[in-house]
């Protein structure tokens, strides 16, 4: 089965395309929902966690201190790095198990792996065909993310700093949906891309079978 990369910055609007997606019936793989399960309360990666960083990361009902992790991190290259080592293996093997399992449960021509980081990180090349591309002017993506996260306007700018930049996503991705306008509007772009992955993968599908 095709597997389509969807990308795009924080408040881009992934989250609400994958919810499209999913509502035409596309199976979708989440990366981000992934590193959540894994760092569940009681999940065996928190003390593991805690190990790597003979520090202790978790609130008193014992779940993760998201916050706390994040900021630990995030101005720390070496330390970022040493947590993604462990978790994007683990994050990588539960995403290729559960699109392994949507080719026996699902028959559309594709299905959608999430993966914000996409370009950022090397981890997926050669495992998905094609990239697509969730894409909004950058204030819009600010007053998006703002709304939806309870953070400031420094913290989100930070975190899009922290990322490529549009200009390098718009280079680098197949194809793009654009969220610039109303929730229907995005509804009708999503319907669009879907038909012309569709055909995209059924085209892939008998070249794939005819080779
Ligand atoms: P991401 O997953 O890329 O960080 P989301 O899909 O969570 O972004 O979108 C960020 C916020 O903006 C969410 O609250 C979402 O409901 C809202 N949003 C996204 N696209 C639109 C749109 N076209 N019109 C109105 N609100 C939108």
């Amino acid at each position: 089965m095709t597997i389509i990369a969807l990308t795009g910055g924080i408040g881009s609007g992934k989250s609400e395309v994958s919810r499209q997606f999913a509502k035409l019936g596309v199976p979708i793989v989440d990366t981000d929902e992934i590193a959540h399960e894994l760092t569940a309360t009681g999940s065996p990666v928190l003390a593991q966690i805690n190990q790597l960083f003979n520090a202790d990361f978790l609130a008193k009902d014992g779940s993760l201190d998201r916050a706390k992790l994040r900021a630990h991190v995030f101005n720390s290259p070496s330390e970022r790095q040493k947590l993604e080592a462990l978790l994007h293996p683990l994050i990588r093997a539960n995403a290729l198990k559960k699109l392994a399992e949507n080719e026996h449960q699902f028959h559309p021509s594709y299905q959608i792996l999430v993966i914000p980081l996409l370009f950022e990180s090397n981890q997926y090349a050669g495992l998905v065909h094609k990239t697509l591309l969730v894409d909004c002017a950058e204030d819009l993506q600010i007053q998006r993310a703002m709304a939806r996260s309870q953070l400031d306007e420094a913290q989100v700018k930070a975190i899009m700093a922290a990322q490529v930049s549009r200009a390098t996503r718009l280079k680098l991705a197949d194809e793009v949906i654009e969220n610039n306008g109303s929730l229907a509007e995005l509804i009708e772009n999503v319907a669009k891309m879907h038909k012309k992955l569709t055909k995209m993968a059924v085209q892939t599908c008998i070249i794939n079978q005819l080779l």
